[in-house]
């Protein structure tokens, strides 16, 4: 079994490394690839993506799989050769029921689509992209149908990336959660909005950077093993448990854009930075689900990074770095700008307290075009329609409406959004259970050491990897499923503060 089990584990290391070679392709091509190595470079990924997904379903996995069956059965569930086994043989079964020239098909469509995209945005233009979406669609549904069984066509797609949730589970968070929201939205909005006129003043994109990387540093980031480089939508990416990389983009009228994207990078990085290193090169070596993903995220992005502790200790430093800015701002009308509140049409432009707002639409929309309730060319109707009456702002256009993400044009239509709404309920909900296990965090955080959160997180979850799924994981962390009371309550004790009425 030990010989069977070593086998299994050279061939999962084969296709890793295929896949993380693509992700270095994929990285050099947003970060510092010249223009001319476009076309060629778009032929090399697709070749490392056959070939990587012919090695993923190499029928010898199946065989393998099949032999070890009674060993993993023989061993506790947490085990880490019975959960390699166990996930192993999840993603296999899904991986080997698409057939290899459908994968090939979407690929090919997807980046196709991708350009479509980038023509039509900046012309705000749907009608350029309206048959390459419906194209899209139908790829969507008939990926879904090769996992029949489900209660919604959109379910297979949202395990994809968020395995175990649904589209009934998903939606009855979310209508939860928009209960709770607007009124906390309501009140904040009907009085006057927090100047933030400091924050776009001309900050030269050095110091920005520094000041990020100081940041960073403090929380723990590696930089022995990570790296960070300038790109036009920020991004993590790994390509070894030893290697993992983001990227940031800065506005010099725009003080938060680098320093809140640096912060949230970091938190995607440092969880796969903390997964336990014998898990390397394995399907247990990576984050557990877009969710899970995404709390990271938000958690250092937004429960350490707009807190006021915080600014305590580091909006002196900030000053060092841009006296003439902000010498005779104080912390407090610093603290309220980091945090307007405001209706907005841009989903990555938001704040904590409208944002789910967004994905809440997109979610809704992904499946009404799955069902056929909705038509894509009554797409962006139905987007106008949806932020009126959601967010109360109709967008002018469609460039900042419907054409705004990139996902369902470089992607699948389903699955994509919701992952981010979940990532901020959980981010709440894992942080009030580091605070019960250590109270002294606030404090902590106040005085610019984030040691003993770090540690909670890496012992807690980022040493898992995908060992657990999310549902298993928010178990054992937080002993109750997932909830959306710490999100509320995290919100709501916050904006009290900052606005009355909340
Ligand atoms: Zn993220």
């Amino acid at each position: 079994m030990e010989t069977k089990l070593q086998e299994l584990k050279t061939l999962l290391m084969e296709a890793n490394d295929l896949e993380m070679a693509g992700a270095l392709l994929n990285w050099d091509q947003s970060t510092y690839m010249p223009s001319g190595g476009a076309e060629a470079r778009g032929r090399q990924l697709g070749t490392l993506a056959k070939l990587a997904h012919e090695k993923a379903t190499d029928p010898a996995i199946g065989r393998l799989l099949d032999a070890l069956r009674p060993f993993e059965e023989s061993l506790p569930f947490d085990s880490d050769d019975a959960s390699l086994i166990r996930v192993t043989r999840r993603q296999y079964e899904r991986a080997t029921k698409v057939p290899a020239a459908f994968m090939a098909r979407i690929n090919t469509h997807m980046a196709e689509s991708y350009v479509a995209w980038t023509l039509a945005r900046p012309a705000n233009d749907f009608k350029k992209v309206q048959s390459s979406l419906e194209t899209t669609l139908d790829l969507s549904r008939e990926l879904a149908n090769y996992f029949p069984g489900y209660a919604h066509i959109a379910d297979p797609l949202i395990d994809f990336a968020d395995y175990g949730m649904s589209a009934v589970s998903v939606r009855a968070v979310f209508t939860e959660l928009r209960d709770q929201l607007v009124p906390i939205v309501q009140a904040i909005t009907s009085q006057a909005p927090a100047d933030d006129a400091c924050l776009h003043q001309r900050y030269p994109e050095d110091k920005q950077l520094a000041f990020g990387l100081e940041v960073i540093k403090r929380f723990g980031f590696d930089f022995e093993r990570g790296r960070q480089d300038k790109t036009h939508h920020p991004f993590m990416t790994k390509f070894s448990l030893g290697d993992v990389r983001i990227t940031t983009r800065v506005k010099e009228n725009d003080l938060g854009e680098a320093i809140f994207s640096t912060m949230h990078e970091s938190g995607h990085a440092m969880y796969e930075l903390g997964i336990n290193r014998d898990y390397e090169g394995s399907p247990l070596g990576g984050g557990t689900s877009s969710g899970v993903h995404e709390s990271q995220s938000r958690t250092w992005e937004n429960l350490v990074g707009r807190s006021l502790g915080f600014w305590q200790f580091f909006y002196p430093r900030l000053q060092d770095y841009f006296p003439e800015q902000l010498k005779s701002v104080s912390l407090d009308t610093f603290y309220r700008a980091i945090n307007k509140v405001q209706r907005s049409l841009i989903r990555t432009d938001s704040d904590e307290v409208t944002y789910n707002l967004h994905p809440i639409i997109r979610f809704d929309l992904e499946l009404q075009l799955l069902e056929g309730s909705l038509a894509v060319r009554d797409l962006p109707e139905a987007w106008r329609a949806r932020y009126t009456s959601d967010i109360g702002i109709t967008p002018p256009d469609d460039k900042d409406g419907v054409l705004q993400d990139v996902h369902w044009f470089g992607g699948l239509i389903g699955g994509a959004f919701q992952g981010y709404t979940l990532g901020n309920i959980l981010s709440a909900q894992f942080f009030a259970e580091a605070l019960k296990a250590h109270p002294e965090i606030p404090a902590q955080i106040a005085s610019g050491e984030f040691g003993v959160l770090h540690n909670w997180l890496k012992t807690s979850i980022y040493q898992y990897g995908s060992k657990y799924t999310a549902s298993e994981l928010i178990q054992r962390v937080t002993g109750g499923p997932l909830s959306i009371a710490p999100y509320i309550n995290y919100l709501k004790t916050k904006y009290q503060a900052l606005y009355a009425g909340v």
